[in-house]
């Protein structure tokens, strides 16, 4: 009724903000602690695709809930228990007692969950990656999605290595990638490693997983007679991706798409959450 009202248009008119006013309105981007998350991925990812997941991967609401609650670090942590909530006095994490126990302290950096919780998303994420290798050469898929796979499995057309440990006459800084992928037709190999860092550190471990690998790659080339490539597969513990990671999947025989590892990361990140900050049912 307002544009034949002149009281209701003048009332709409005083509530709507003005439009000077509605800029200095400080998004949730500004926030110190809710805005921290977007502000650290914003210098090292591709932002729509860091949030994809949101849209694609079909996760519960609760799972969604629990992550975005984490990047806000809106979760309970002994960290914020002590520093916003002031109902603790030690900020220390309740697994390692080494090191205040932050979101990114749990989700990628606390010892005590290196062995276990950090070792099965590792290991499921590159699972994803090892099953479409397989499957591209016609090779026996492992069927349980827990399952270890084999060390070698080979045929006539590929030899794939899981977490093998390759023997180099030389001395080299790493010989034992999540996977390698001998094309025996193409004469190729790519060399796989899978990390799963805090999210400020995707760019950081692209970079050092490419390093780490040369010698290694040089070595393959010399003994195998092959053309190798070394290709790192990396996801933040909450989702954020590279520009690049779509590239580097293109690269690895089969096909392994962007939102299946990021799904994958994220999930195995929920239950370290859920385990470790012993969240009630509804996370
Ligand atoms: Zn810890």
């Amino acid at each position: 009724m307002a544009p034949t009202d002149s009281v209701l248009s003048e009332y709409l008119r005083q509530q709507k903000p003005k439009k000077e006013e509605e800029g200095e309105e400080p998004s949730w981007k500004d926030r110190p602690l809710h805005g921290m998350y977007h502000r650290q991925i914003e210098e090292v990812a591709d932002i729509q695709k860091s949030y994809q997941w949101l849209d694609k991967a079909g996760l519960k609401d609760s799972t969604e809930a629990l992550i975005m609650a984490a990047q806000e670090q809106a979760l309970s942590t002994r960290s914020i228990e002590v520093g916003v909530y002031h109902t603790r006095q030690d900020p220390r994490c309740r697994l390692c007692k080494d090191a205040p126990e932050t979101i990114q302290h749990i989700t990628a950096g606390c010892k005590m969950l290196a062995g276990r919780g950090y070792m099965e998303r590792h290991n499921q994420v590159a699972g994803i990656v090892y099953r479409n290798i397989c499957a591209e050469y016609g090779l026996e898929v492992p069927r349980l999605k827990w399952e270890t796979p084999p060390r070698v499995v080979e045929n006539d057309r590929a030899k794939i290595l899981w977490d093998f440990q390759i023997q180099t006459d030389k001395m080299v800084v790493a010989n034992q990638p999540d996977i390698v992928v001998v094309d025996k037709q193409k004469k190729t190999a790519v060399v796989i490693d899978v990390a799963v860092p805090n999210d400020s550190n995707i760019r950081k471990k692209e970079h050092e997983k490419l390093e780490k690998y040369q010698g290694l790659r040089e070595e393959l080339e010399r003994m195998w007679r092959v053309k190798v490539t070394v290709v790192p597969v990396v996801i933040g513990a909450l989702g954020a991706v590279t520009p690049k990671l779509d590239e580097w999947l293109q690269q690895i025989p089969g096909t392994t798409s962007e939102i299946s590892v990021q799904k994958s990361a994220v999930l195995g990140t929920a239950k370290i959450l859920r385990r470790t900050l012993k969240l009630p049912g509804l996370w």
